[in-house]
């Protein structure tokens, strides 16, 4: 079975590698939105 978190999910959590505040999307380094959460926050939000 395939866990796929929800971007809801992924939301809820802090990105450690561009500090996006929980409920905040992830940023670019020139502070433009990204459409994909980076990959070390999906999976801080898998635990
Ligand atoms: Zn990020």
């Amino acid at each position: 079975m395939k866990k796929e978190l929800s971007p809801k999910q992924i939301l809820a959590v802090r990105c450690p590698t561009c500090a996006a505040a929980p409920g905040e999307k992830c940023e670019l380094n020139n502070g433009q939105p990204r459409n994909n959460p980076h990959l070390d926050r999906r999976l801080i939000a898998k635990d």
